[in-house]
């Protein structure tokens, strides 16, 4: 049974992508992104649609990799800590925690932290 929502059993395709949970960080980033990301029906189509991606989305595939690591830990941490968090902190913590993992592996690019808060596209500029 999952325990984020009690509501189905726990699979991998539910836990990253069909969960209630999951759908509303999914929800949130397809928002940030300006790419819509709550149509995919399993992780493999999830992963496989991110090959495809081209130019600046592409160099947004670290913040899909990035939700899928906080889903996973958030969903740990509830059930071996009882730390339970909100959706609100994780999509915050998935903005946290890409942003430098993209800046520091991108050369010719500048990134600016304020605007990678509202879009990541237009934080960031290419040299
Ligand atoms: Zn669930």
């Amino acid at each position: 049974m999952c325990q984020l929502c009690l509501g189905e059993v726990e699979d991998i395709d539910h836990i990253f992508i069909r969960c209630p949970f999951a759908q509303e960080i999914w929800r949130r980033l397809s928002w940030w992104l300006n790419e819509e990301l709550i149509r995919f029906s399993s992780v493999e189509e999830l992963l496989k649609a991110l090959k495809g991606w081209k130019g600046m989305l592409k160099k947004v595939t670290t913040c899909i990799y990035t939700s899928l690591w906080c889903i996973w830990s958030t969903r740990n941490n509830w059930i071996f800590d009882k730390r339970r968090c909100s959706v609100d902190n994780i999509v915050e913590e998935i903005k946290t925690q890409a942003f430098p993992w993209i800046s520091n592996r991108s050369r010719n690019m500048t990134f600016n932290w304020q605007k990678w808060n509202v879009s990541p596209m237009k934080g960031i500029l290419k040299l």
